[in-house]
């Protein structure tokens, strides 16, 4: 199989470190989130890569945490990340990992690049060292610290460690090139000093690596093969790659792809925790989030969300996915599973006067894309609920559904005629009083009627309420990245929320392991805040893209 199959670029660069016997053929993998928010869209992506390539490779992934810095970070985003893996169906094992537990071995890093001179103590403000960098087009000017003596250098640090200076009066820089154009090489800074609490270290430490001195020395330390990140990290390279050079330690290697962005999605945590804090949705699992927490609540099943990021690829340039790929993929997905169902979200009463029977059953599929699921009977009686918009009493050019005199076919019973339209003093639609039409019974119609619609319904007095929450795109422009100020690029009818829904009553035993579609209306899914007394089903996703109508 994988012969015919397209090969992209890092599975070629895997492959070939496989026939040089690299590492004796070894691939192993890490996913490093920092546990300063839930993981979105794109950090599924992120997981499918590693995840996927390990299995494909008989290789293994790591999880590791990259928490070095405290003062963003928190258990509770550790404890929902793993949730968020595991229920994406991959699995760690026993490789859990927090770049914290390294930190006495990076710090011996650091000593022992001082002790080779590499390394020095800088007590130039924050300001000040961002202005003898200097531009990348011209050098930058060298420290008045920069030559300090090794052993002054050791001093200070362990000075830094100690607890001896103030945030900000001091750090740790890495002696490299002053006038490299990759700014990244202008002596990086490899520690600051931060009296923060750290969520697993606590107190034990007031200075804390930077992100490129702790994140490849962790991938070394781990044995990681192959250091998979986003584009941004191109220019860090050289950098990943002098570290270890350096230290003489495992030679993992960056390898960089661009980063998943969908339209009308935003994918930066710091983002997304601002429409949290700021209350613009419902918490992080708000089903209109990018979060998989969101995802994994509005009813997209984790078999979904692995295939869309198989099929958006790997690319090495920035691109957009359209939101209606991701959407195709849903909703494909769901209509192989779903099971069928007839709800009625905002009811219009309708007395079938001339119907003599209590009740007859009526006899629908639960799912026509899987036999298997079987068929049920439905009740029908002169009472019954139908979507208050299946109706129009001075019906628009090309509405062929119910209208004074017209008919319609109800799904899977009969044909019903409009005789009458009964309505509250101010004038809005009260009910309906129709006729049917004797000899059409769904499956034995020989009425040689042929209405142009056919409509759902549920029956008046078997079916049961319940909420449900409909959702749209939360932002109303494609490029919500491209906008600092969130608030003015918020779609305001991204949520509407209906509780007088009528449901047939099999769905009182709605259960959190089925997915739903409510015929015409689209995929549902039971919310996690639903209980017996108060079903709330949320909206997974409409039947066929409805946006722009
Ligand atoms: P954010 O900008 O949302 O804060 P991040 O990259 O800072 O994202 P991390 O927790 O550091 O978030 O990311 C963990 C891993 O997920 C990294 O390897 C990162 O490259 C990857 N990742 C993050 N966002 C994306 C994305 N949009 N597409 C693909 N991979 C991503
Ligand atoms: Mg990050």
């Amino acid at each position: 199989m994988s012969e015919i199959k397209n090969r992209n670029f890092i599975e070629e660069i895997i492959e070939e470190d496989i026939r040089n016997n690299k590492h004796n053929g070894r691939i192993h993998t890490r996913f490093p989130p920092e546990p300063n928010g839930y993981l979105h869209l794109g950090h599924a992506k992120s997981i499918c890569l590693n995840f996927g390539l390990a299995q494909q490779y008989n290789g293994k992934t790591n999880l590791r945490f990259d928490d070095t810095n405290p003062a963003a970070e928190d258990v509770e985003y550790v404890d929902a990340i793993k949730e968020d893996i595991h229920w994406l169906g991959f699995d760690w094992e026993d490789r859990e990992y927090y770049a914290s537990d390294y930190f006495q071995q990076l710090y011996e890093y650091a000593i022992q690049l001082i002790r080779a001179g590499l390394a020095y103590v800088d007590d130039s403000s924050a300001e000040e060292i961002s202005k003898m960098r200097g531009i990348p087009t011209s050098p930058g000017s060298l420290s008045p610290f920069r030559n300090r003596s090794i052993e002054e250098n050791l001093e200070l640090f362990e000075g830094m460690k100690n607890g001896k200076d103030k945030e900000g009066e001091r750090v740790l820089r890495a002696k490299l090139d002053m006038s490299s154009p990759n700014m990244h090489l202008r002596d990086p800074i490899m520690y600051r000093i931060l009296f923060s609490s750290h969520h697993r270290t606590g107190t034990k430490w007031c200075i804390y690596p930077t992100y490129d001195f702790a994140h490849g020395q962790s991938d070394s330390i781990e044995g990681i093969t192959h250091s998979i990140c986003t584009l941004e990290f191109e220019n860090h390279r050289p950098l990943y790659n002098w570290f270890i050079e350096n230290l003489e330690i495992f030679p993992s290697r960056q390898i960089e792809f661009a980063r998943l962005n969908l339209e009308y999605t935003l994918m930066s945590k710091r983002k997304l925790l601002q429409l949290v804090n700021e209350k613009m949705v419902d918490g992080w699992d708000d089903p209109r989030m990018p979060t998989i927490s969101a995802i994994r609540r509005r009813g997209i099943t984790p078999e979904a969300l692995r295939e869309f990021a198989t099929a958006v690829g790997i690319a090495r340039r920035e691109n957009v996915i359209e939101l209606s790929k991701f959407d195709n993929i849903v909703r494909a997905n769901l209509n192989k599973i779903a099971i069928r169902t007839m709800a009625v979200l905002d009811p219009l009463r309708i007395t079938i006067n001339n119907y003599p029977h209590e009740i007859e059953w009526m006899e629908v599929e639960n799912n026509p894309e899987d036999p298997e699921t079987g068929k049920r009977n439905i009740p029908f009686s002169k009472e019954i609920f139908i979507e208050r918009e299946d109706f129009m009493e001075e019906p628009v050019k090309d509405f062929f559904r119910l209208s004074p005199g017209n008919i319609v076919r109800l799904k899977a019973a009969y044909i019903i005629r409009c005789e009458q339209v009964i309505k509250h003093e101010d004038g809005s639609i009260h009910q309906l009083i129709c006729s049917y039409i004797t000899n059409s019974r769904s499956g034995s119609d020989t009425s040689g009627l042929k209405p142009k619609s056919v409509i759902h319904w549920v029956e008046a007095n078997h079916c049961i309420t319940a909420t449900v929450r409909l959702y749209d795109k939360l932002f109303s422009v494609p490029d919500p990245a491209n906008y600092e100020n969130v608030h003015s690029i918020l779609n305001k009818d991204s949520f509407q929320e209906l509780t007088n829904a009528k449901l047939e009553s099999k769905m009182k035993s709605a259960d959190p392991g089925t997915r739903y579609q409510f015929m015409r209306k689209g995929y549902f899914y039971l919310d996690k805040n639903s209980t017996h007394e108060n079903l709330i089903f949320n909206r997974t996703i409409t039947l066929k893209d409805s946006f722009g109508k």
